[in-house]
């Protein structure tokens, strides 16, 4: 397994021009805004723990990327990473989180109730009453429905939506991150993690499973089930260093029914996960929302907190999860539309991003797409599940139109 840290002194030896990385190729974040200036600036420099800049590059340098698929190309590899090569992470957070600025806060809202019908939407029980002028309730009409009820996402349709799912990523702070952390470090952070996940009770009681206790069997049929990161063979996680020492310290937490599960010492050190077959969108936040909630203070008791400030929201290791760190998304049927030519802008238009079923790195079979929030950064939680829940709705709706043979000129949707 290659090890991705390039921390070595007697590169000082050389000068900043001899040790320049060779970008010519690349199409990432990183290579957009790396100068040789710049490299020269912040070479020397180091976290508290060690991580250099040679370290949060190295991915990208080894990573160039795709001509249509621009990557993020460094990592972090502790909290105090994000502030020592602001010079370079700050224009790539820019960049990456659509002009995001340094003096910009974000914000988080993980109350699962504040998702809304989209008022938009025929049928969404938010439509005026069909003979008031003034939105006023006539007698025949039935009575609006109460707040608590009052509520989007769950009811999409699963004839199209065959499952659900919420993301994100939580780092403890006082740990470097996966790129960097230490094998003390990492079986600490199992540790502490199977202390705190072994408290939840309810539908949220579970187990720990150790990878190295699965056998090959075990791993591969949760893998394909959807519930277990990959092994890892993505470029991108071997160059990082995040797959040093693998599978020390790595396993899956989950709950009796796999409704809600941890992966720990991935990506991240931990990633939170609720997710269920069908279309009940609410249902997954809820189950997310409160999990989240409930952890937190778990680890709290035990004096430990998660990354987080004002600017970044929750600091995590890939500066495209930085925020809110979640990825909210649907496997969803889209035969005819994924093939119409609008699809990719249609997406566009609602801020999603569609990937294959198998994960990020994997194409869409049978016309069934992963289809979740393109945005993580200066948009609250709830705001990108309704996103999704909205956008997803619009999909399924264009798809029927298709499948009828009708056109879906008239509900192209504006920039969002
Ligand atoms: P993540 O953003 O969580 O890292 P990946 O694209 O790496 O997501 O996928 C991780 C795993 O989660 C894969 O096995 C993928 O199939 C599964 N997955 C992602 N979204 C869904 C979903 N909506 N329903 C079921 N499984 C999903
Ligand atoms: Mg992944």
């Amino acid at each position: 397994m290659p090890f991705g840290n390039t921390h070595n002194k007697l590169k000082m030896n050389y000068s900043a021009e001899q040790e320049y990385p060779d970008l010519s190729k690349h199409n990432n974040h990183m290579a957009k805004v790396l100068t040789p200036d710049m490299y020269a600036a912040l070479r020397d420099k180091e976290t508290p723990s060690g991580f250099t800049l040679d370290d949060v590059i190295q991915t990208g340098v080894d990573n160039p990327g795709h001509p249509f698929i621009m990557t993020v190309g460094c990592v972090a590899g502790d909290e105090e990473t994000y502030e020592v090569f602001r010079d370079l992470l700050d224009p790539v957070i820019e960049d990456r989180h659509g002009g995001y600025k340094p003096s910009d806060k974000h914000k988080t809202d993980l109350n699962h109730e504040n998702l809304q019908v989209d008022p938009a939407r025929p049928g969404s029980g938010s439509d005026p009453c069909p003979v008031s002028f003034h939105n006023i309730i006539c007698s025949p009409c039935p009575p609006p429905r109460p707040l608590s009820v009052h509520q989007g996402g769950d009811d999409l349709d699963p004839n199209y939506v065959l499952s659900s799912r919420v993301r994100t990523g939580r780092s403890i702070r006082g740990f470097c991150l996966p790129p960097h952390c230490s094998r003390g470090e990492r079986r600490a952070i199992e540790d502490l993690s199977i202390q705190s996940l072994d408290s939840l009770d309810g539908d949220l009681k579970g187990k720990y499973y150790a990878l190295k206790n699965m056998t090959d069997e075990e791993q591969q049929q949760l893998i394909d089930d959807h519930f277990l990161f990959d092994k890892p063979v993505s470029p991108l996680l071997l160059a990082s260093g995040m797959a040093r020492d693998w599978p020390d310290g790595r396993g899956i937490w989950h709950n009796d029914n796999k409704t809600f599960l941890v992966w720990v010492n991935e990506e991240d050190h931990l990633r939170v996960i609720s997710m269920q077959k069908g279309g009940n969108m609410k249902e997954v936040f809820e189950r997310f929302c409160t999990g989240l909630t409930k952890i937190e203070s778990l680890f709290k008791e035990r004096g430990h907190e998660f990354m987080w400030n004002e600017h970044l929201g929750y600091v995590l290791t890939c500066p495209s999860n930085l925020g809110t760190g979640l990825r909210a998304g649907v496997h969803v049927k889209l035969p005819l539309l994924s093939k119409h030519d609008k699809f990719g802008d249609v997406l566009k238009r609602l801020r999603l991003q569609k990937r294959g079923t198998g994960g990020v790195d994997t194409a869409a079979v049978g016309g069934v797409f992963d289809i979740s929030n393109a945005d993580r950064l200066g948009f609250s939680e709830v705001e990108l599940v309704q996103m999704v829940v909205d956008g997803v709705n619009l999909l399924v709706e264009m798809e029927k139109r298709l499948e009828a043979g009708d056109a879906i000129d008239d509900i192209i949707p504006e920039q969002k």
